[in-house]
């Protein structure tokens, strides 16, 4: 398939599986795909033509799903630091999310340069934090308490309509219970704001739903029960509300549907450590080098740090023979860099050069997220093998409206 060079494979009956536990667990709910989890445009194509709206995280993005013919509706733009430019680009082609009272501004201005009133929501940082403590200080959105003392501004603004609420604050979330409280909340929040004057014709849930990346400590986001309280919260909140419902996951989707392949070109041994040495490492797939960097200086990963890092075990890691030997190995890029580790200690079937290593949970935050041009290398291809068994070869960031 590959002639050298690392590549990607996407499964799209992994990720239409995924879209339909979604789907079954939150009926009520639409569903809008986090591009900046994987922009590649079969995800894109797929998830979109059966059903999701887009989430996108730039304008750049926003181009992505408008060049998939979505309605304005269907695509909501969420992302601090949007300048003029970016409005500009945008404000014909989706839902924006104004994430500060300076943006609000500046949408207002631009709004008003078009001849048009711009309906839009607002991301809000809530006074609550995902595990149950108080709010905290954020880059992300405006403070709640903030909101109701810049409601004469916000009424102020003549080309602007606040429609809707956004509020994200954590993702990879595994807990139902924590998932729970958040969705609650959220529409506590939705409720107050309608109490104090504010249109709410959306709320935009965020994401949060996580995916298991480590199978020998994690366990996997019990979906039903969290589905049977989301039904019991809009019963309870909704038949005043009656918003539209939006969650975005992006993992949750995709994650488990991607492996990412490279193939090994050296081993060697040093002091007793056994090295395979790769084509593609950090600038190939990064989210597990980033791992290993931090556990050599912390032992133990004790904090996420979203998408970049995880927990400690963020793939699992597979020779592709048919050996029956077993041997631990230290898996290395190719880089003249220190920290160009993919994994560390682990155990594989025996290996030789030339033979590939598959590495798993690369649906997500991979392609994308990686250094990949670093030091002239060359960036992975990336494959997407549909529901009939067909294999394409695809790209990302290769198509747009703009
Ligand atoms: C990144 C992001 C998401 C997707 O997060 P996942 O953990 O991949 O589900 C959704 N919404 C916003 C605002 C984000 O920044």
């Amino acid at each position: 398939m590959n002639e050298g060079g690392s590549y990607y494979l996407y499964d799209e009956k992994i990720i239409l599986d995924q879209l339909a536990i979604l789907k079954n667990a939150f009926p009520q709910v639409r569903i809008f795909y986090s591009a900046k989890t994987n922009p590649n445009k079969n995800i894109l194509e797929t998830l979109t033509k059966n059903g999701c709206g887009i989430d996108a995280a730039s304008s750049a993005e926003v181009g992505y799903a408008a060049a998939l013919n979505l309605a304005k509706e269907d695509i909501s733009y969420s992302s601090p630091g949007k300048t003029k430019e970016d409005i500009k680009r945008t404000i014909c082609v989706c839902r924006i999310v104004a994430d500060s009272f300076s943006e609000l501004e500046l949408i207002n201005e631009t709004a008003k340069e078009k001849g048009l009133t711009a309906e839009i929501s607002l991301r809000i940082n809530p006074d609550f934090s995902m595990f149950g403590a108080d709010g905290l200080p954020s880059q992300f959105g405006v403070d709640e308490e903030a909101v109701l003392s810049h409601k004469p501004f916000i009424d102020s603004l003549t080309n602007v309509k606040i429609t809707g609420i956004h509020v994200h604050i954590q993702s990879q979330i595994l807990d139902w219970a924590v998932l729970s409280r958040y969705y609650e909340n959220v529409f506590r929040l939705a409720v107050f704001l309608k109490n104090s004057g504010f249109d709410i014709k959306i709320i935009n849930f965020g994401s949060g739903p996580g995916v298991v990346y480590d199978r020998t400590s994690e366990k996997p986001l019990d979906i039903e029960r969290l589905s049977k309280d989301m039904s019991l919260f809009i019963e309870k909140y909704n038949s005043v509300l009656n918003a539209e419902l939006i969650i975005e996951p992006g993992r949750f989707l995709v994650c488990q549907a991607g492996n990412y392949f490279t193939k090994i070109v050296d081993k060697k041994i040093s002091r007793g450590t056994v090295y395979l040495i790769v084509e593609g490492g950090l600038n190939g797939f990064m989210r597990p080098c980033a791992a290993n960097l931090v556990k050599k200086f912390a032992k133990e990963i004790s904090f996420s740090a979203e998408p970049l890092i995880t927990n400690n075990n963020p793939c699992e890691f597979f020779v592709l023979n048919d050996s029956t030997r077993k041997e631990i190995v230290t898996v290395a890029g190719n880089l003249c860099s220190g920290s160009d580790i993919l994994a560390k200690d682990v155990v594989l079937n025996e290996a030789k050069v030339g033979d590939m290593i598959m590495v798993t949970n690369a649906g997500s935050y991979g392609y994308s997220l990686s250094v990949r041009e670093f030091a002239g290398q060359r960036t992975p291809k990336e494959y997407f093998k549909t529901l009939s068994g067909e294999i394409l070869c695809t790209a990302s960031n290769r198509f747009s409206l703009f």
